[in-house]
Formats: C-alpha cells, structure tokens, sequence
C-alpha cells in the first residue's frame, strides 16, 4: 500500500511528482544534474509544466569547453528552455546555470547537456521538433506543438548545422551533379546546383549552392574536399557547358556520364517546343483540336498512355504533324538505354542522329547535335552500367520537388537549404536516449 506509506496517507501532488521524475530519469537522464520539481502551472486558460532542475549535491560543475570538473565560481540568475511536451501540455526546463573556473579556460558558464549556446530551446526539444519536421511542414509542426515557425526553423538548422560539422565523407565514389529550377524568375540568380551521391549503397544529398555557373560547381567540389575528389570514380551530370568545364579540370580522373534522366529531359524538353510552336501556328483552325490537352500524354512514355487518350495519340501520329514526328522520334530513342554493348549502341546513336537531324524539326535537330558533340560521354553510361544507381539522379531530383514545392513557408535560400538537408542529406544526428518519431 505505497499510498500510505509511514502511516501518513500522501497527498495526491507528490505521488504524481515521483511518477513524472521516474519518467524523466528514464528517458532523459542528464549526467551531474537531478530534477529537483516538477510542477503543473495554471494562469487563467494557460497550463504549463515547470521542471526545476539542480545540480547534483556530489559532483562539481564542469568547464564547458574542455567538460572536465573545474570549481563553482558563482551562480547565475535562472534561465529557462522550452522542453520536450509532456502529455501535449507546454514544458519548462528552470535552472541557475554556474560558472566555474576552469585552470585552462578560465570563469565561464558550467556545461548544461540539454543547452546548445544561448538558445531558448532545450537540445532535446531541437532534436522532437526536428525529427516531427520531416513528417510534417514546418508550420504544422509549429502550430501541433504550440510553438512558432522560427522555433522550428532554428531546431532544424541547429540540427543541420551539427550533422554537416559531424559527417564523414568516405567511400564516395560516385556523384551526380544536376541543376533545379527554385524561385519565381527566370533569371540566373533562380537556379540551383545540386551534388548527390549515387553509390548503390548510399544515396544522399552532398551539397547545394546558389546558381549554376562555373564558380557555383567549382566551389561545391572545393567544399567536399580534395580527398573526396581524388576517390570519385564516376561523375554523373547534364550537358551544361559550365558542369563540362569543371568536371574535365577537377575530376578529370573519373569516368564523366551524361546520364539518361538528363538526356531524357532534354528529349522532353524538345518535343514540348515543337507542340507549342505547332499550337500557336495552328490557331482558329480545325487540325489544331489534336494537339489540345496533349501535353502530358505526349511526354509520358508511349507504352503508358491508355484508352481513349491513346487513340487520341494515334489519331495525332497519322495527321502527319510535326508533334506527332517528333514524338515518334522521341519515343524510339527509348531503345538506346537497352543496348549491353557500347559498340551496338554508338550504331543506334548514329542511325537515330542521323534521322533526327533530316526531320527539319529544329528543336530535335538540336538535340541531334548535341548528341552528337557528347558522343563518347553518353557511351560512358554503358561502360559505368551496373557500377552506378542510374536511376538515382532522377530519384532524388523528384524527391528535391517534392521537398521545396511543400509548404515549409520558405522565406529565405537559406531556409530551403537547410530543408534540403535535413530530408536528403542523411545527416547524423546526437545521440540521444530516445527517439521521437
Ligand atoms: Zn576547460
């Protein structure tokens, strides 16, 4: 009968106390320091738990440079963290931080393991409201754990900022190097560079860096490190003229791709133009009605298009339009990628260049040409097969969309490169007793 232990029935408040303490000593231990209180707050329709922390009586402070035990020298006024939420009802973590005097580093504030700097925001409520804001947007977190979009903007980056510092770049041996689309504008100022690694064994994001010059890249190789450099075996990339240059001057070692996910695009990209300057010639007249609402059908691949929208694509291919031309080409460029031999497919390459640049369609004539000029780097994809994720660069590019296109309420680039990170970086994270979600 523990209610009435000592002959003295308890008061309901302390039993609950001792519950909550053996709680928190069991999933949040701090080495050197006890819960002293916990208390349930009220003040008019707001509730709060308060959690008076003190040192233990038995062990000295430490320095919190060198963390070894150093002398108090005095004590401060009491500070207060936002903690983890307990039943979903806001929490506080209180404590009067002291200095001590440290033989090497002088009178400086004690180590406090829930305490990053001067941050309001305990560690342990950084790493809840981080690891929510890969589930949900930033502000819906903010607005399920009663705080502000900051709060969690500041936890996220607090947390990128610690895995980047603490992340080990071995066994780096292929990259894929791709360019995205962020912003409103079309101008240079609205891309981005983005280095993924594209091992089989592990997928992640390296780097991002504003725009998509020469500079951009060389900086983005600068920051990974020359050693990281020397071990890459292959490098993926578009045909961006920039990429080219630096990839021949700083990886000129590794096995240079242009891979299919790009070639693809620009396939794409090509056939869209030829619809649109067909849509726009062909405007107020009868033959125009093929091409309308076409535009996801003719880029999605052939053997996808179903029912009535696949005899809408036939009906196209027989008008003799050039958007049906030009899809025919794109469709058959299809077969290239299941070539084994590089020799069998420089052959498909040739024949396939060859009828694009007599199909006096500009736009496919272009990409002909291209082709053409970086001949033996798109072979280069057959050599590195099976060595390389190819499909890796197209994966994370999609998940890149799906994590700058959600809700995060991106104010700044800075904002959206720490979102990055923290869903594509693979990043470690401190370790800590418990795990939120
Ligand atoms: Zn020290």
């Amino acid at each position: 009968m523990w209610l009435f232990e000592n002959n003295k029935p308890r008061t309901r408040r302390p039993a609950i106390q001792l519950k909550v303490k053996t709680l928190l000593n069991r999933i949040q231990h701090f080495v050197g320091f006890v819960f002293r209180e916990i208390r349930l707050c009220e003040a008019g329709a707001s509730l709060w738990i308060d959690i008076h922390i003190e040192a233990h009586a038995a062990m000295p402070g430490r320095c919190a440079q060198c963390r070894k035990a150093a002398p108090s020298y005095d004590r401060l006024p009491q500070r207060i963290w936002d903690f983890v939420p307990l039943w979903g009802i806001p929490t506080r973590l209180l404590y009067p931080p002291r200095r001590v005097d440290c033989p090497i580093h002088g009178i400086g504030v004690e180590f406090l393991p829930w305490s990053a700097g001067k941050r309001p925001v305990s560690i342990p409520m950084m790493l809840f409201l981080a690891q929510w804001a890969r589930r949900l947007s930033w502000r819906e977190t903010a607005r399920v754990f009663h705080t502000s979009w900051e709060a969690v903007y500041r936890s996220v980056d607090w947390l990128v900022q610690w895995g980047l510092a603490h992340r080990v770049l071995v066994g780096v041996e292929a990259i894929g190097i791709d360019e995205i689309h962020w912003g409103r504008g079309k101008g240079a100022a609205s891309f981005l560079t983005l280095i993924y690694q594209i091992d089989t064994h592990c997928r992640r994001l390296l780097w991002l860096g504003p725009r998509r010059t020469q500079a951009t890249l060389r900086q983005g190789f600068a920051t990974l490190g020359p050693e990281v450099i020397r071990g890459l075996r292959f490098v993926c990339s578009d045909m961006w003229k920039p990429y080219l240059a630096v990839i021949a001057a700083k990886a000129g070692h590794a096995l240079h791709i242009l891979d299919r996910f790009h070639i693809t695009s620009h396939l794409n990209e090509a056939l869209d133009q030829v619809r649109r300057t067909e849509c726009r010639q062909l405007k107020g007249r009868p033959r125009a009605v093929r091409l309308k609402r076409m535009r996801w059908k003719l880029l999605r691949r052939g053997s996808r298009v179903r029912g009535r929208a696949k005899t809408k694509l036939y009906g196209l291919l027989q008008s003799k339009l050039a958007t049906g031309r030009a899809w025919m080409l794109k469709e058959s460029f299809y077969a290239f990628w299941n070539y084994r031999s590089v020799t069998w497919a420089a052959a498909f390459l040739s024949v396939w260049t060859e009828r694009a640049l007599r199909s006096r369609i500009e736009p496919m004539r272009k990409v002909a040409r291209m082709l053409r000029a970086h001949e033996e780097l798109i072979l280069n994809w057959f050599r590195a097969k099976g060595e390389v994720s190819t499909g890796a660069t197209e994966g994370l590019n999609n998940k890149i969309r799906v994590v700058t296109r959600r809700s995060y309420g991106f104010r700044t680039y800075h904002a959206m490169e720490t979102a990055l990170y923290h869903n594509l970086g693979q990043l470690p994270e401190p370790e800590l007793t418990h795990r939120f979600c």
